[in-house]
Parts: structure tokens; sequence; C-alpha cells
């Protein structure tokens, strides 16, 4: 715990207005130190469907009673929370890895306020771009610690950097430090890749304007899309993934992608529901107004079947 790490948890604790953060190598293990460390035998964790696979796999470790609710479905969570047992945590993506749309937190805290349940937000794919300041979720829906008492983010994705927190209250933090084997038994992030998120934090600090940018480009894109009838999601953030069903299209849609220069995964079962294969198209700061526009040109070719025979192979 080198004074950089020290600097990086008030950092992101002030940034995300919460009394206190502490630091994991990754996120995979932040989420299995959370779920194993605060729940055991005879409780119950309830979960969205299409939550990442490293919730699931801290809800099996924690040897908790895991129930899971139709993706974002309200009622579901409901019947999920007056049928549980035991102590209750909620846990979602507050942005989902594979569809790119938001849990409706501000609701969700309500209901696990009502049923006394503690809710636990991973925010891998809104800290560092959503809010106005770039704190996420928790800023964008503007849930404080007592609404929003557990909140996950990661350092490996907008921040660029590697490494995950946890942040909330001094206990939540004291009861992590003391009884998460993921925290206890594993070698903490090196200095230096705890400075570059710091350095990182500064420029989500200092410029408004990748946010602002990025913005601008789903934006676009999304508008581009949908005037080519593109089957687009339901989804405002960096995701925008387009639906295609079989797996063999998509892969060859990503291939031929490829080829011209565009590097767009196809995401096949088990990943996501069988017959809902898709290209997962991830957006950034860094992407410009022509990309975009190369991008559409180059979806409306294939779309047509005709691929760019002058593109560099
Ligand atoms: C990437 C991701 C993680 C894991 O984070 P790592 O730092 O890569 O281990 C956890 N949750 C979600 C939703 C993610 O997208």
């Amino acid at each position: 715990h080198s004074p950089y790490h020290h600097q990086l948890e008030q950092r992101l604790a002030e940034l995300t207005g919460r009394s206190r953060a502490l630091l994991f190598s990754t996120g995979y293990m932040a989420n299995i130190a959370v779920l194993s460390a605060l729940l055991g035998r005879g409780d119950s964790v309830i979960q969205d469907k299409l939550n990442h696979a490293s919730l699931i796999d801290g809800a099996r470790l924690s040897g908790a009673r895991l129930r899971r609710f139709t993706h974002n479905d309200l009622d579901s969570l409901q019947r999920q929370l007056s049928n549980s047992e035991g102590r209750r945590l909620v846990a979602v993506d507050a942005v989902f890895s594979m569809d790119g749309d938001c849990a409706p937190l501000a609701q969700q805290t309500e209901l696990c306020q009502r049923y006394n349940a503690v809710l636990m937000a991973d925010d891998a794919h809104g800290f560092g771009v959503l809010g106005g300041d770039g704190a996420g979720s928790a800023s964008y829906w503007g849930l404080d610690q007592e609404r929003l008492p557990v909140l996950m983010g990661t350092l490996g994705k907008a921040v660029g950097s590697f490494g995950a927190f946890v942040a909330g209250s001094e206990t939540l933090i004291e009861a992590l430090i003391q009884f998460a084997r993921p925290y206890v038994y594993t070698t903490a992030l090196p200095p230096a890749v705890a400075a570059a998120s710091i350095a990182a934090l500064d420029i989500i600090a200092a410029e408004p304007q990748r946010r602002q940018a990025l913005n601008a480009r789903i934006k676009q894109f999304r508008q581009g899309a949908e005037a080519l009838g593109l089957d687009l999601m339901a989804s405002d953030t960096a995701i925008q993934p387009l639906m295609i069903g079989k797996d063999g299209d998509a892969l060859q849609l990503s291939q031929g992608l490829e080829r011209e220069g565009f590097l767009i995964s196809a995401i096949r079962p088990p990943t996501v529901p069988e017959g809902t294969a898709r290209l997962r198209i991830t957006l950034s700061a860094a992407h410009t107004e022509t990309d975009i526009d190369r991008l559409l040109e180059a979806l409306a070719r294939h779309r047509s079947g005709r691929a760019n025979t002058d593109a560099p192979q």
C-alpha cells in the first residue's frame, strides 16, 4: 500500500462522493470479494439475469442463495425480494456489458429500501464516462452512499489503466479489509499502475470535452444506423450492439469489417443467449466524425452484400 495507492483511493472516494474506497487487483476479484465477504449460507443474493460473470461467480463462492430476475424488470425484482430470506443483497451491472443499456438504479434503490436489502452496482462501463463529472452511474442517477451502498468500478475500461475499486461507508471498507479474501491474499496493484490511474482521473476532471465528444459520436452513430434501418438495441452508452441473430452471420460480418480496418467483435452464445449473436460496437472519444461515417457506410455495404474490394487486406 504505497502513497500512490493511498492517494488513488482518496481520489476515487472523492469523485464518487463516498466515505472511502478500496483498491482491488481486478474487477473480477472486487466482485467476488464483496459477495463472498458480505454474504454466507442462509443469505440471499438477487441478480439481474444479464449480470457479468464475475457477479455470478461471487454469488457461488459466497454460499448464499442466488436468485435471478428478468433483465431490468422491476416486478420480477420485487417478486424475488419478497420470496427471499436472510440478509439480502441485490447486485446489478449499472451498464450491461453486452447490451449497453443501464439498470434503472433509482427505482431499484427504492425497492431495496422497502425490502431492507443492500444494493450493489458494478459500474465497469459507467465509471469515467457517465455523469457530468465522469464519476459514473451513481453520479448520473444522483445516488448517494445511503441509497447505493456498494459501488464497484473498474480502472481498465474508460480509465485506460488496470485494477478496480469498491467505494462506500467506513464500515463497508473495514469489513472488506478484514474479510475479503481476494483483497487479503493477493499482490496489490503495482504503484506505477496506481499512479497511471491517478493521471487518468486528472484527465477525467480536466477534459470534459472527451465525454462530450463520445456522446456526440454515440448520437451520430445511432441516428445513422436508424436511418439505415439497422437493428439497434436500447442503449445510450458507448456500447452499441447490432443484433444479427445467427452466429455465422455475425462472425462473417465481423471478419468483413476487420478487413476494412474496423475492430468489432462478434459476440455469440454462451456470452449472450442463443439466437442473439451480435456485433458489439464500442465507441470512444478518440473516434472522429469521419470514423463513424465510414463505419456506417461499411455496414450499409455489407448488409447489401457488397464487400469493398478496394479495402486494404
Ligand atoms: C470488465 C468487467 C468486469 C471485470 O473487470 P476486470 O478489471 O477486467 O477484471 C466486471 N464487471 C463488468 C460489468 C465488466 O464489464
